[in-house]
């Protein structure tokens, strides 16, 4: 019998679940908050429960579905954890501390649909959609990871969806998980602690702009014209440049005064980095008359991609150029590229650094410089 996954149901779902099988609503309010605020992973640990239900919820549901496979951690101090399925496939996520606040990059899907040229969870295809308790459970994971079982997080943590996957193409189930993390009885994580990104997918950016408790957006850009974009990123074909430009209009007329969205712009050498396609960027932002950003991710390179990260000067240059048209523009530092955890590099690989998992209390309190 498949095991109900309770990490995957808001805290009104399990009310109904439980009372369905004649348990009172403080049994739900108990079992929730031992999963997502207390982030237990087995019923076993929540010994506020009598022992003989504590015995049937094993016997019918589950609070973990992922195993950890690997834990590898960077000289940066970045962590990438590579987990299984129950159905045997992989889910990666990524802590990245900093020095204000730390970081977790979380996967939609199992592999990618998407054909990127330059990415290389494109290589492992898409296995699948990721439920959303198992998009819950790898926070929950890298949270008591690193900080211990249940401690609260010491500044608080962002949340960004950039592992693998396009998290608009499992928009449900992202949307479900945002809003069970969300819950003050849980890991009260808000929308806005969390940034999505997408390759653009259109319509799910229009109905991003519809919610008012929603996630950040981020745009994953790459180039501005149609012709490099339907090469670098093959989903530019569906939804070409003016589509996804009216999109990211309509979305900003959605934003507070002060806030913008976020264009990502991945730097590949000799490709998509040039001063004329630093002004073509700007000028295509400027047209459109967008309140945005641009983030530069110098490009991250991994067997067998056939690009090279731009230099540092290139970079430095193209920025210059952006800001020089009112474009703010910012440069990414890359994060965890010896254990292949950077942005791009997710695809279930082994890597050097491999290191047991034992998770105690506080075992990020020595960090890693
Ligand atoms: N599918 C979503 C989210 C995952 S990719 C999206 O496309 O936005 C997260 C970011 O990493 C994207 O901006 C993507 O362009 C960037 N990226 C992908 N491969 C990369 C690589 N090899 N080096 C640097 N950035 C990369």
């Amino acid at each position: 019998m498949e095991l109900t996954h309770l990490t995957g149901l808001s805290q009104a779902e399990l009310s109904e679940l439980m009372a369905s099988v004649g348990q009172p609503a403080y049994r739900a309010r108990q079992i929730f908050s031992g999963i997502h605020a207390r982030r237990l992973t087995s019923f076993d640990e929540m010994t506020d429960l009598p022992k003989d239900l504590r015995s049937r919820l094993s016997e019918q549901a589950t609070i973990s579905s992922l195993t950890v496979e690997s834990r590898y951690i960077s000289s940066d101090g970045t962590r990438r954890y590579l987990f299984k399925t129950r159905d045997n496939f992989p889910v990666e996520t990524v802590f990245i501390p900093e020095e204000h606040r730390d970081t977790i990059c979380f996967s939609s899907q199992s592999g990618c649909p998407l054909q990127c040229t330059f990415c290389l969870t494109a290589q492992l295809g898409l296995l699948r959609n990721l439920t959303a308790g198992e998009i819950v459970e790898q926070i929950i994971f890298a949270l008591n990871d690193a900080y211990g079982i249940g401690v609260p997080t010491p500044r608080g943590t962002n949340l960004v969806a950039m592992g693998a996957g396009e998290p608009f193409l499992n928009f449900d189930n992202l949307m479900q998980a945002v809003g069970i993390m969300s819950e003050p009885a849980g890991l009260s994580i808000v929308p806005n602690r969390i940034t999505v990104s997408t390759a653009g997918v259109v319509p799910r950016i229009r109905e991003l702009a519809k919610i008012a408790e929603r996630p950040h957006l981020a745009v994953s850009l790459a180039a501005s014209t149609d012709e490099l974009r339907d090469e670098l990123m093959p989903i530019n074909k569906k939804w070409p440049i003016d589509q996804l430009m009216a999109a990211c209009k309509h979305f900003e007329k959605s934003l507070k005064r002060h806030e913008r969205f976020t264009f990502e712009y991945v730097m590949l050498r000799g490709v998509n980095d040039s001063d004329e396609q630093a002004r073509q960027l700007a000028n295509l932002i400027n047209r459109h008359d967008l309140r945005a950003k641009v983030n530069l991710i110098p490009h991250n390179p991994a067997e067998p991609l056939p690009y090279q990260p731009s230099a540092v000067e290139r970079v430095e240059q193209f920025q210059k150029i952006l800001e020089h048209k009112g474009v703010p523009a910012f440069i990414r530092r890359p994060r965890g590229r010896d254990i292949l955890a950077a942005c791009g590099q997710l695809a279930a690989r082994s890597a050097s650094g491999d290191t047991p998992v034992s998770i105690s209390s506080g075992s990020m309190k020595r960090r890693i410089a």
